[in-house]
């Protein structure tokens, strides 16, 4: 059933029909801000002085199909998912044991722990914490099973793309209905578009579901904003979000979708500022003057007006190659060490490693970690996360063994072949697949293996098709595998003493769907692999 949906689809296109469609999308992304700023490899510096323009971003020509019931699985899921990374993030000490080994061979690792400790000596002066996060998965088609949901990674830290994954929402929305839903000028006609007279065995929506990711993630800034309470300067200063980018940001236009919504619906400002900047353009009055250390940012341009920051919400400083200004690891510390909500926090950033993810898929009796984190949930709700989990394996010998379970997989080329090797990095581009395992592993020092752990492949189904406008206006159509983001966010207090933290606001809303080529093994949209889509659900 599921082989012959996606072998079926989408409808073939005359040269006409493509080229209207490719000329729609052109101008309908430009027209509602579904843009990136151009790279360097698409626009050269010299025809682009100051980086002014602006292009589609990479999207499908069509939405893709996907199974309603794995859809509404992982909607069900994220509410839970949202508790248990408050929880881990909470509980300092299991996460230090997590992350001891990795410390000692990850220099990025090891330097926000040592933030987290310099901070925690001198005192955080913050309770509260905010995630906003987004649960990746794919469908598992083994042979004669039904497809299944498993969770590539969770992301806590810069879960990009609720912005634009709303638009695209609406584009295809928009081709699959306009003028009429039944004869939309855009789709030939198609059982799962909805507008064919075959309506055989295949229920669909005909157009993707409502995407609430803008409103959803705002909301949880606007929470923030909120829980934060007046300002804590002794002269009242107004207060604001601090939206913390990379100095060449290109995914603009999806962060602004959020900083416009939260202004027009919170009547909250926000302001965007490079993480090179933090220190030069944000301050934190000395402890005698006031010790509730609150941020406060004075804008480069209006360097009279001062502002007090309640939440900065990191789009940035994720990744070693934000660290390398000398003031990088200096501006971690200074925002971990504020007044200001973090969105993530050192500790919510750290829980969100391929680590822990792996750490987590230890099923009882061995370990119970869900159990311990979600006390309150039942048996059947961790076994409905458990059931999103693929195999994973730590890369360290344990328990006196030479060789760990993990090891032997991954050295052995027969099972390397169904695997995936993980860093503890975010962003894309960072993993290693199948056949490169074992000569990866074996030109590194062993004492190197424990920062990676080792995942089994995820194999979608093999007869998707789709065609998508790259965002140099190249057309390539072809087989392609999809990954389903769902987003979820959590406002928390922490009191001192207790590894539980207090709920104050979790709400799971909105979706991401990306899509790239079969032959690409790496699925970032911002890394140049893969293209913004939506979703056709079908029962
Ligand atoms: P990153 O933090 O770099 O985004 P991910 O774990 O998401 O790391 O891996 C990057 C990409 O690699 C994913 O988007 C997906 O396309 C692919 N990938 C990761 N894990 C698996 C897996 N178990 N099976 C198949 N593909 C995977
Ligand atoms: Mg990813």
């Amino acid at each position: 059933m599921a082989d012959k949906i996606y072998s079926q689809y989408p409808p073939s296109l005359s040269p006409e029909q493509e080229e209207y469609l490719v000329q729609t999308v052109k101008n309908w992304t430009i027209e509602h801000g579904l843009c990136v700023r151009p790279s360097t490899a698409i626009v050269s510096e010299g025809a682009n002085p100051n980086n002014v323009l602006a292009t589609n971003a990479p999207v499908t020509l069509f939405p893709s199909p996907f199974p309603k019931s794995c859809f509404e699985q992982a909607r069900s899921l994220q509410q839970v998912y949202n508790e248990l990374y408050a929880a881990i993030a909470s509980d300092e000490q299991w996460l230090e044991t997590i992350m001891k080994e990795l410390i000692e061979v990850d220099d990025f690792l090891a330097n926000l722990w040592k933030i987290h400790q310099s901070v925690k000596e001198e005192g955080y002066v913050q309770d509260l914490s905010l995630g906003m996060f987004r649960s990746d998965y794919m469908l598992h088609t083994p042979a004669d099973s039904p497809p299944a949901l498993k969770q590539v990674e969770f992301n806590t830290i810069s879960s990009s793309f609720g912005g634009l994954a709303s638009l695209v929402a609406e584009m295809h929305t928009h081709l699959a209905t306009f003028p009429t839903p039944e004869h939309p000028a855009a789709y030939p006609p198609h059982p799962l578009l909805g507008n064919s007279n075959d309506t055989s065995s295949i229920k669909s929506t005909g157009h993707p579901p409502h995407n609430a990711a803008i409103p959803t993630l705002t909301a949880s800034l606007a929470a923030a904003h909120e829980a934060y309470g007046p300002s804590k300067s002794q002269a009242q200063l107004p207060t604001c979000i601090l939206f913390l980018v990379q100095d060449t940001e290109r995914n603009v236009f999806d962060q602004l979708a959020l900083s416009t919504h939260l202004y027009k619906h919170h009547k909250i400002p926000s302001f965007r500022l490079p993480a090179s900047k933090m220190l030069a353009y944000t301050s934190i009055p000395s402890k005698e003057s006031n010790p509730s250390r609150p941020l406060i940012y004075t804008p480069p341009y209006s360097p009279s007006s001062q502002y007090e920051v309640t939440v900065v919400y990191f789009r940035a400083l994720y990744t070693p190659t934000d660290y390398e200004t000398p003031t990088s690891w200096a501006a971690r510390h200074h925002l971990e060490r504020s007044a200001a909500i973090k969105c993530p926090s050192v500790l919510l950033q750290l829980s969100g490693s391929k680590k822990v993810q792996q750490v987590l898929t230890a099923r009882p009796p061995d370990t119970d970690h869900l159990k311990s984190f979600l006390p309150h949930h039942s048996e059947e709700t961790l076994e409905g996360v458990r059931s999103t989990f693929a195999p994973q394996y730590s890369l360290s010998a344990t328990n006196g063994a030479d060789e760990s379970e993990g090891i032997r997989l991954a050295l052995d080329e027969k099972t390397a072949a169904n695997h995936v090797l993980k860093p503890q990095r975010e962003g894309g581009g960072n993993n290693i697949y199948r056949a490169n395992i074992p000569p990866f592993l074996n030109s590194i020092p062993k004492e190197q293996w424990k920062q990676y752990i080792l995942m089994e492949l995820i194999h979608p189904p093999t007869e998707a098709k789709n065609t998508a406008l790259r965002s140099d206006g190249q057309v390539a159509s072809g087989d392609v595998i999809s990954e389903l983001g769902i987003f979820g966010t959590c406002l928390w207090k922490n009191s001192s003493g207790s590894t539980k933290p207090e709920i104050l606001h979790n709400t799971e809303g909105g979706y991401l769907l990306r899509t790239k080529g079969k032959e690409s093994d790496e699925g970032g949209v911002a890394a140049g692999f893969s293209s913004l889509d939506s979703l056709i659900l079908y029962e």
